[in-house]
């Protein structure tokens, strides 16, 4: 299980939110679970950035969205058959 899901992480090249604490800027980094975190902040080449933890929330919304476009899909098609069923009563009529 543990397996899957960090191999699912490094597909994705998650997004990370970071933080830095001279100069409190955000920024956002693509990382790959192997890559190192930056060491020094590129805004102000002094602090040292820390992650912000978001990639959770992201990650759910992403499924949530692909679930909700796959329902569409299958909605769209049955609609296309209930047209297509309409469609053959009318010609035989
Ligand atoms: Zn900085």
């Amino acid at each position: 299980m543990l397996s899957v899901f960090q191999m699912t992480m490094e597909e994705r090249m998650p997004k990370y939110k970071f933080d830095c604490e001279e100069c409190n800027r955000q920024w956002w980094e693509w990382l790959g679970i192997k890559d190192p975190l930056p060491e020094k902040c590129p805004h102000c080449e002094q602090g040292k950035p820390f992650k912000v933890p978001t990639n959770f929330v992201t990650m759910k919304k992403e499924v949530q969205e692909k679930k909700t476009a796959k329902e569409n899909v299958v909605d769209h098609i049955e609609e296309n058959r209930k047209i297509l069923k309409q469609m053959k009563t009318e010609a035989t009529k």
